[in-house]
């Protein structure tokens, strides 16, 4: 038995049972027979169903809604998470990234009687493994191109977040084609283990410790792991930037969500010559922030959705005060039962702060001044984190300039943490932030396919004796 606690009043207030590896076999074993009638539908036929999906989705938006506000103490996000769900579905439905398949022969060049045919195969099943900070977006992201790929699909939800599982799983048991084809399990670590132990490829999102083991047990059973995992996203503020604009955008960028999401801003480093305006101004606008507290309807930073994440982002805190740094703003950590942190603004850090080098998922904002670009980016690239990163410059040429030369896998231009909104660009997740191909944009649907070759001879079949050591080469 699982306890769950609820983020806002702290309290446990729903529990639930592990699925046993017995079970997830038996699940897998039904999946894998159903999904040859489900690639067998073709696109049209799973594009229909899944349209039907979206479509029940909104239906039970309500209950999904209330479920996700209990599991992560926030609303509107709550409501962005199925709304996001039903308009993502419909957009991979309408897109037809199969499109781009090419379907013909192609001559062959070495041997002109040969040609070949490009043929596309899915992963017959595939694994999603959830984190608990947006707990419907990211079970939903892998699965939807997989499913639309023709994949089998299931998900494990965290075990912080598990109550929207039900009432999603009511929405789709009203598509008769999903059955057996879309399935949700309850479960923790052990769930989570034998999954991977009887998919085809598994998508991870999550820990970078917890990456690495999937990675590993993944590799153990020489499936792919897609992995997306932990940022520490770097913005760059260069001295002619508007002060205005860029305090807005660090600070929404590193406080939404509380900075409980991969791609916040957790390290800023501003020009010298507007490191006293920029960090003042910035720290006027945190204390201005009203906290999400008493009532679920006012107020913008919500409660630490995971107990135990509050206790690193106060390590943090601790150790960059004790080596030096300055606390601008006013911060307090409230608790109510829940535990809500105030965006938190601290002058004069360096790299030999936990603030600067591990992820927070707080909404901390470190502001470390520097005196050239060049300094800039090579303290933005000193990480082992790739994930993203943002530059607030005088325009976009400058912008663009330096986002060149950050060594992650999406800038920012004048704005921050724009992966959060905008889904259409290709990217990859940087050194230690992930594994695979890109989830945004058309080649999130193509990973899911195998590359298999007819290759067919126009003529007679080459004869043995072509390989005998005295004919002609
Ligand atoms: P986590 O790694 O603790 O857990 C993630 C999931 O893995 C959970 O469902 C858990 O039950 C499961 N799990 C744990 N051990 C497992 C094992 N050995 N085998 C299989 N599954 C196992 O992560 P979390 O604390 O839930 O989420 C926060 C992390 O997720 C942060 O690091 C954050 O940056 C990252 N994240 C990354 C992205 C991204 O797109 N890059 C998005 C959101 C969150």
């Amino acid at each position: 038995m699982i306890q769950v606690r609820n983020p806002r009043t702290g309290d446990i207030d729903f529990t639930f049972e592990d699925t046993s590896p017995d079970q997830i076999a038996a699940l897998t074993k039904r999946m894998r027979e159903a999904q040859i009638p489900w690639q067998s539908l073709g696109y049209d036929g799973r594009a229909n169903a899944l349209m039907a999906l979206a479509d029940a989705i909104a239906r039970h938006a309500p209950s999904i809604t209330e479920a996700l506000m209990t599991d992560t103490g926030r609303k509107k996000l709550a409501i962005g998470e199925v709304q996001g769900a039903v308009g993502a579905l419909k957009g991979w439905c309408e897109r037809r990234p199969d499109k781009d398949l090419p379907d013909e022969w192609v001559e062959g060049r070495a041997f002109p009687n040969l040609r070949h045919k490009p043929q596309f195969s899915p992963y017959p099943l595939v694994g999603v493994i959830s984190p608990w900070n947006f707990p419907l977006t990211l079970s939903m992201i892998d699965a939807m191109p997989a499913l639309l790929a023709g994949c089998a699909v299931i998900i494990k939800p965290s075990e912080i977040t598990p109550r929207f599982a039900t009432p999603l799983r009511a929405a789709i048991s009203e598509i008769p084609e999903l059955t057996d084809i879309l399935c949700i399990v309850d479960g923790a670590v052990e769930t989570g283990k034998a999954i991977v132990n009887h998919v085809d490829a598994i998508c991870f999102t999550g820990s970078i410790a917890t990456g690495r083991k999937v990675a590993l047990a993944a590799a153990e059973r020489l499936i792919p792991a897609f992995l997306e995992l932990g940022g520490k996203d770097p913005l760059i503020v260069t001295e002619g930037a508007d002060i205005e604009r860029a305090t807005d955008a660090a600070l929404r960028g590193s406080v939404a969500a509380s900075g409980q999401a991969c791609q916040s801003i957790e390290r800023i480093y501003v020009a010298r010559p507007i490191y006293s305006d920029f960090t003042t101004l910035l720290a006027r606008k945190a204390d201005a922030a009203p906290l999400n507290h008493l009532s679920l309807d006012a107020g913008v930073i919500g409660p630490i959705i995971f107990g135990t994440q509050a206790g690193t982002i106060e390590r943090h805190m601790t150790d960059a005060l004790a080596k030096g740094a300055r606390q601008l703003t006013s911060k307090t950590r409230q608790d109510q039962g829940g535990v809500w942190i105030r965006p938190t603004v601290l002058a004069d850090v360096d790299h030999s702060m936990k603030i600067m080098t591990e992820e927070t998922f707080g909404p901390l904002m470190p502001v470390h001044a520097f005196d050239t670009i060049d300094e800039a980016v090579a303290l933005a690239n000193d990480t082992v984190f790739g994930l993203s990163g943002a530059v607030f410059a005088a325009n976009l040429e400058e912008a663009e300039a330096i986002g060149r030369r950050l060594d992650v896998g999406a800038v920012s231009l004048n704005d921050a943490a724009l992966t959060a909104l905008f889904f259409e660009a290709e990217k990859h997740a940087f050194k230690q932030s992930g594994l695979g191909g890109s989830r945004m944009g058309p080649a999130g649907f193509h990973r899911f396919l195998r590359r298999k070759a007819l290759i067919a001879n126009t003529t007679t079949p080459i004869p043995l004796s072509a390989f005998a050591e005295d004919s002609e080469t």
